[in-house]
């Protein structure tokens, strides 16, 4: 079948979910990312690991665009980031990526339920769309019953639920999660961890997983390590 000519990324290959060719990020005169090559196939599970302060998170952060590279290139569904407007460009990596935190970063003031649907509503997703997803998500992570409890009421084991939920309501094709298990005790990271590995596979999102803890890994394709500022 040939894609349709209306889609944003015809043309480009549709293969990886993420490919970073090159990426180079200094801090001052610290060189955190010396060159790091990755490619994610559509639906890939892979951990990252390595030591604290060998620039997981830089690298992370680098990818959705919190920090910006200094050199080299990224590409979210064969679309190369280095090639268009800043006003695609947020598109792009708004649309693809689904970003998960160690610490949730959950709205306190919003229930389970808007705070799975806040993404949607900023990408215009229509109101009927919006909720058929929102409940639809609130079935899969298990907390039906507690949609209109707010964060502070929730454990943080459901808060990280919920915070999967909110990374992919607007059908990402790329998790990031640093350290999501990294404030939760053992049986809830369990759970999170189950979780991403169910929600990865039913929806084809691949995931790109920092971790510290080995055990982490068992969701994962493959393991890689940040060593020296490059990927081992
Ligand atoms: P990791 O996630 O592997 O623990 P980080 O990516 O957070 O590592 O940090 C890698 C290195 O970059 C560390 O030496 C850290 O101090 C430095 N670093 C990270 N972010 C910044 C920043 N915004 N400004 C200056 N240095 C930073
Ligand atoms: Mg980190």
């Amino acid at each position: 079948m040939i894609s349709s000519s209306t889609s944003p990324h015809a043309g480009s290959t549709q293969k990886f979910a993420l490919e970073i060719n090159s990426a180079h990020k200094s801090f001052g005169q610290v060189d955190v990312l010396k060159g790091v090559n990755l490619k994610l196939d559509t639906g890939e599970r892979v951990a990252l690991m390595g030591p604290s302060g060998s620039g997981k998170s830089t690298l992370l952060n680098c990818i959705c665009g919190i920090e910006p590279m200094d050199q080299g290139e990224i590409k979210l569904g064969g679309v190369s980031l280095n090639d268009i407007s800043a006003k695609d460009l947020e598109q792009i990596r708004r649309q693809s990526i689904g970003y998960v935190f160690q610490s949730f970063h959950l709205l306190p003031t919003l229930s389970a339920f808007e705070n799975i649907e806040f993404p949607a509503q900023l990408l215009d997703i229509p109101k009927k769309e919006r909720l058929d997803r929102v409940e639809q998500l609130l079935d899969a992570i298990g907390l039906s019953q507690r949609a209109h409890h707010k964060p502070d009421a929730l454990s943080g084991g459901e808060c990280q639920r919920v915070a999967i939920a909110r990374a992919l309501i607007h059908r990402p094709n790329l998790i990031l999660a640093d350290e999501p298990t990294g404030s939760l005790d053992t049986d809830s990271g369990g759970q999170v961890l189950t979780l991403l590995e169910d929600l990865s596979n039913e929806f084809k999102v691949a995931l790109l997983l920092v971790t510290h803890d080995q055990a982490s890994t068992r969701i994962c394709n493959r393991v890689i390590s940040m060593k020296d500022g490059s990927l081992v």
